[in-house]
């Protein structure tokens, strides 16, 4: 059991998830946050705390299309993130947009923990 980052992180990447994961398994690309799915104790916690609601259980429909990409991008190609860095300016506009894997996914790490 783990949970998932959705697309609704997308550009969204407000990070307040971060700060409440009491086993540090977010990963960071570009513009988006990702779980890693061998780490995630299932606890819960980060849930509620996401702007845009884009964290999902795996037990949710939602969950299944965006797991693998949790998984590949964790593995190896993301750095882990521990702290919670600054949120895009332009977050706001992009909440609740629909299709933003197609439109602006990103495979680019990112760096907040430098
Ligand atoms: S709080 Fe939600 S939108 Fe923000 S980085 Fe975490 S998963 Fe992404
Ligand atoms: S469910 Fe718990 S362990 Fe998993 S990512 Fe969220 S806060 Fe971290």
């Amino acid at each position: 059991m783990t949970y998932v980052v959705t697309e609704a992180c997308i550009k969204c990447k407000y990070m307040d998830c971060v700060e409440v994961c009491p086993v540090d398994c977010f990963y960071e690309g570009e513009n988006m946050l990702i779980i890693h799915p061998d780490e995630c104790i299932d606890c819960g916690v980060c849930e509620p705390e996401c702007p845009p609601e884009a964290i999902v259980p795996d037990t949710d429909p939602q969950a299944e299309t965006w797991l693998e990409l949790n998984r590949e991008y964790s593995d190896n190609k993301w750095p882990n993130i521990t702290r919670k860095g600054e949120a895009p300016a332009d977050a706001d506009t992009f909440r609740g947009q629909e299709g933003k894997y197609e439109k602006y996914f990103s495979a680019n790490p990112g760096n907040t923990d430098g």
